[in-house]
């Protein structure tokens, strides 16, 4: 079977833009009770010459299980514990937040390869956004726009070594 990407980060900062654009039309709905995939929606990813499973992931807020979005992180965490890689993204253009540094606290503590990634770098834009991002400690960001598709060669060279 095809290895596993799983997308993680706080929310808005275009983890389902990036999924839409790898994903395209190839959507696999897993489960289609309401509120069963709505937060971990997956796919056959394409990526230049790359075959590979992706999961978009929402919820990383609260770590009660008691509520939906405590459900949300627990569903989070499990994709990025199965997956092969995860990618990490931040917000190019607003830079590291305390959330961002709570989740890579969470990450760290974890054995699956993170790539990080900054989005919404299009033009100069995020590149700041990205060099900041060396501080979350998982070695070099990517600058991406998931929305324009630039960064996408970038992505490809950081993925090779996992998927
Ligand atoms: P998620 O909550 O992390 O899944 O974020 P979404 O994919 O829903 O995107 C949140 C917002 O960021 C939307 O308004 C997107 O249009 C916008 N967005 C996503 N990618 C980019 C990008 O590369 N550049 C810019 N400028 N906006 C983006
Ligand atoms: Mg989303």
């Amino acid at each position: 079977s095809l290895p596993t990407v799983a997308i993680v980060g706080r929310p808005n900062v275009g983890k389902s833009t990036l999924f839409n654009r790898l994903v395209g039309k190839r959507l696999a709905l897993v489960d289609d009770r309401p509120g069963v995939t709505r937060d971990r929606r997956e796919g056959e990813a394409k990526l230049l010459g790359l075959d590979f499973r992706v999961i978009d992931t929402a919820g990383f807020e609260d770590e009660d299980p008691h509520t939906l979005p405590g459900r949300m992180r627990q569903q989070t965490e499990a994709a990025v514990r199965e997956a092969d890689a995860a990618l990490f993204m931040i917000d190019g253009r607003e830079g590291v937040t305390p959330l961002d540094q709570e989740i890579a606290r969470w990450l760290r503590a974890e054995s699956t390869p993170v790539v990080v990634i900054a989005n919404k770098a299009e033009g100069r834009t995020g590149q700041e956004g990205a060099l900041e991002a060396y501080s979350l400690g998982f070695g070099d960001p990517i600058a991406i726009s998931a929305e324009h598709g630039e960064g996408v060669a970038d992505l490809f060279q950081a993925l090779l070594p996992h998927v």
